[in-house]
């Protein structure tokens, strides 16, 4: 036999351990300085997309051969910490959108570095536990009970979505998963002010959009219960199948919670599986104040949360919660030949779509104790503290017209002064001047809105998940956006 030659592998990936050091302590600095720069920053540079297209140097083809690691690093600090949106910036209050926590940006260095795959307990054993005691945490947090079960996945959407896939199964028939809906008019019902997500989910589902009915709000935008039923009597008499209803806790409009013990009466009494959307707002369950709002989640079926957002995890953190976890292994779990993993643990794949899964908890995990159920629910307290008094300061505002606060959502619009905001005439008027001073306010950088439409109403929407927002900067919206407001007046009437 040939001698074999021992000679050490050089592969162009990997970093020797002073190089790694190097770049790792020089980026650690550069995040840190990046940090604190926040407040001094503007929100957004408000560049075009032809602007980043040539920072980056867009066209750039395939490079042949191989650049220093921590120069290509340097680089890419530059252009994120150049060119970004921050939504960490005390003065970001779009869509529904937190910084990332400190904490979580470091858990996710430490998470790649282990890099477990969380699909099976054999090759993420640590950090599946982890995951498990994370669903555990959050679910006290929420009251949700603790046995339930659950998994991450990328953000709210998917959470929806599991749930949704997990009413499909549960009340879909046995048949359902090998035969497909075949023939059966499975029925969703959620109120009008539901999150687009339940469009992808009944499309993906096979059952088509037109299976999700919306029903109507009363004017606090909560679901109108009796037409709910009535709905739901109307489907079964027409031989339909209402499998699912949707409780919004903390719609993405307005903040607004649907009565969710009402409509858990509503799904015993039809026997329908019961899903709550908390994307948004069901976090906020953890604050004493905001809790009684949350009654009857804990009867949910299934629940969607979303850490990405009012646990202000980095992006991606979703969470999908069932109160029985055999639910979602009747609704996702097969076997193949080739899987030969213990069963006396859980393995991910069988509670979700995904196969090898990255280890979203550890972010979550870490940042839950960092500052405990108290930490939480304090920042999310003032959050919502903050909204009322951003609504508080808009309402004095005599250009301002003050429409919705729920949650820690306010919505808003300018009005000039000479205009009357009932005649009917200026209506579209108002929409378009609105609108016009939103694009204005977001690439000015000074603070970040996004926007709602309130019975027809162009509103200017603030949603603080934000735990760097201080009163200041809450009261300094009014000023701002009418300084705006009169500019784009002023030149649409010339
Ligand atoms: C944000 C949100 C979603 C979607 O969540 P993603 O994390 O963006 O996928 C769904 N429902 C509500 C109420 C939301 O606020």
């Amino acid at each position: 036999m040939q001698q074999a030659k021992k000679e050490a592998r050089r592969s162009a990936l990997a970093m020797p351990a002073e190089e790694f050091r190097n770049a790792g302590h020089r980026l650690v600095d550069r995040i840190a300085d990046f940090i604190d720069s926040l407040p001094q920053r503007p929100v957004t540079t408000g560049e075009s997309p032809s602007e980043i297209r040539e920072a980056l140097d867009a066209g750039r083809g395939l490079p042949e051969s191989g650049t220093d690691a921590g120069a290509l690093i340097d680089r890419a600090a530059n252009l994120m910490f150049d060119h970004s949106l921050f939504n960490a910036h005390p003065r970001f209050w779009g869509y529904v959108t937190s910084g990332a926590a400190p904490i979580g940006m470091l858990a996710e260095f430490l998470g790649a570095a282990a890099n477990p795959n969380c699909g099976a307990w054999l090759l993420s054993p640590m950090a599946s536990e982890i995951e498990g005691q994370t669903i555990r945490w959050i679910a006290e947090m929420l009251n949700y009970p603790a046995d339930c079960g659950g998994l991450f996945v990328s953000g709210g959407n998917m959470a929806n979505i599991v749930g949704f896939l997990a009413g499909r199964a549960a009340k879909g028939g046995t048949e359902l998963r090998s035969k497909g809906v075949d023939g059966k008019r499975l029925r969703a019902y959620c109120s009008s002010e539901t999150h687009t997500w339940i469009q992808k989910a009944a499309d993906i589902a096979g059952l088509g959009t037109e299976s999700v009915r919306w029903i109507a709000v009363h004017k606090d935008f909560r679901i109108d219960v009796e037409a709910l039923r009535k709905k739901i009597r109307e489907d079964v008499e027409a031989g339909d199948k209402p499998f699912l209803v949707v409780g919004n806790a903390g719609t993405v409009s307005t903040g607004a919670v649907d009565p969710l013990i009402e409509i858990a009466g509503v799904c015993r009494e039809f026997d329908v599986w019961f899903h709550v959307d908390g994307a948004y707002g069901a976090m906020a369950a953890a604050a004493p104040d905001a809790a009684a709002m949350f009654v009857g989640l804990d009867e949910a079926d299934s629940l969607a949360v979303d850490p990405h957002k009012w646990l202000y995890a980095p992006l991606e953190a979703g969470c999908a919660l069932v109160r029985d976890v055999s639910k979602l292994r009747d609704a996702f779990s097969y076997h193949p030949a080739y899987y030969h993993f213990g069963v006396q643990a859980t393995n991910y794949f069988d509670l979700g779509p995904q196969n090898s899964r990255g280890f979203r908890a550890l972010k979550v995990w870490l940042a839950l104790q960092q500052v405990g159920r108290e930490g939480y629910a304090e920042m999310i307290a003032d959050d919502m503290r903050l909204s009322r008094a951003m609504y508080e300061s808009v309402s004095k505002h005599s250009e301002l017209e003050a429409m919705t606060q729920g949650l820690s959502i306010a919505t808003f619009r300018y009005v000039p002064a000479d205009l009357d905001r009932s005649d009917a005439k200026i209506a579209d008027y108002l929409n378009e001047l609105n609108q016009e001073l939103l694009t204005r306010l977001q690439q000015g950088g000074e603070a970040y809105l996004s926007n709602a439409v309130i019975g027809g109403r162009y509103a200017l929407r603030a949603c603080i998940v934000n735990f760097r927002t201080t009163l200041e900067d809450v009261e300094g919206v009014p000023e701002l956006v009418v300084r705006i407001g009169k500019q784009v007046d002023g030149e649409r009437r010339k």
